[in-house]
């Protein structure tokens, strides 16, 4: 089958080709698992994350890509859940050990052995792909293959960060970024907190008229002052400056959510100009987002389809997924960027 392979941790700034065109055996569907047929692939932030060595997979080659829709095609030893033809969704969280006190409240997405699509194994960068199948979701009809595959990240991760903003309707909200997580973050937030005025921070000019567009009652520039102190802030920017932005600009007792994988070392200095009398005191809260966990995944799915919350995407053929992972590096293109399969 073909697939786009990460053979190496590289830098994109000078290697504009980082994952090479490959023919791979057939995936084989063990005990527990699906094989899917591979549809469509969406193209993450994560990705870049991976390949410039910031959460690096554990063992090279690797396939990436974990924002996966397809169709069944074989199912493996000991498994019933789904039948051939029934199309499935695959979300970064691809295992995860089931019994530990992590996995047992829910929060699979901090186990110790949670194994992560396309970095610890073989994601949708391909042709075919297996999976466990106790982690592969079904896709409400109303969504398209191409539509379904950013919700199963950016979307269901945006879904458990505005989650864990701990909003009440009518508080207001800071979104610093609006890339593909927070413009779904912002259909959300309009839905299940009708009330709750929507600011928006972001650097592009079209970033920002895509903001207004979705219903943001105020836009501007990272740095910008906001013309109130907000309840809860999400963070989506893969730097830290906003970061800085954004504690200021937070209410007494607001929260921070940091919606990233990993963030970028290039403005780490930043950091020392905490202020804490300005930026933490009064009881400031900052709260990171790891992951994702099933449920996430399929009440976001459930929630979409039901408001109709579709992506704007970009589509790409397999082979050029290197000129999506770098045209997403420099922020070119508003909405989603996927894969599509021949
Ligand atoms: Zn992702
Ligand atoms: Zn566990």
């Amino acid at each position: 089958m073909k697939a786009m392979v990460m053979d190496r941790i590289t830098d994109l700034s000078r290697d504009e080709e980082p994952l090479r065109l490959a023919e791979l055996p057939y995936p084989a569907a063990g005990a527990g698992q699906i094989l899917i047929k591979v549809s469509v692939c969406g193209v993450c932030h994560t990705e870049l994350d991976e390949i410039e060595g910031r959460t690096p997979p554990p063992r090279l080659p690797v396939v990436p890509g974990h924002q996966v829709v397809g169709r069944v095609i074989e199912r493996g030893p000991g498994t019933d859940a789904f039948t051939p033809g029934d199309r499935v969704g695959i979300a970064w969280i691809y295992s995860a050990c089931g019994k530990c006190r992590f996995c047992l409240e829910g929060n699979e997405n901090l186990c110790p052995e949670f194994q992560a699509t396309g970095r610890d194994a073989d994601g949708g960068y391909a042709e075919y792909m297996a999976v466990p199948q106790a982690f592969a979701h079904r896709i409400p009809d109303t969504l398209s293959d191409a539509e379904a595959a950013p919700l199963l990240c950016a979307g269901a991760i945006g879904y458990r960060s505005l989650r864990l903003a701990a909003l009440r309707d009518g508080e207001s909200l800071g979104l610093t970024g609006f890339g593909a997580s927070a413009h779904l973050v912002l259909k959300m937030a309009r839905l299940i907190y009708p009330s709750s005025p929507v600011f928006v921070f972001a650097r592009s000019e079209r970033e920002q008229e895509f903001a207004r567009e979705l219903g943001a009652v105020w836009v501007g520039d990272t740095e910008d002052t906001a013309p109130m102190k907000l309840r809860s802030i999400i963070d989506t920017t893969p730097v830290w400056k906003p970061v800085m932005e954004a504690l200021r600009s937070l209410d007494n007792g607001g929260r921070l959510v940091v919606n990233a994988i990993r963030k970028e070392d290039v403005d780490k200095e930043t950091l020392l100009t905490l202020d804490y009398p300005s930026h933490l005191w009064m009881e400031k809260e900052i709260k990171s987002v790891a992951n994702v966990t099933r449920r996430d995944v399929r009440e976001f799915l459930q929630l979409a389809a039901e408001a109709g919350i579709q992506p704007e995407v970009q589509d790409y053929p397999l082979e050029d997924a290197n000129r999506a992972l770098v045209e997403l590096r420099l922020g070119k293109i508003r909405g989603a960027k996927v894969l599509v399969m021949e």
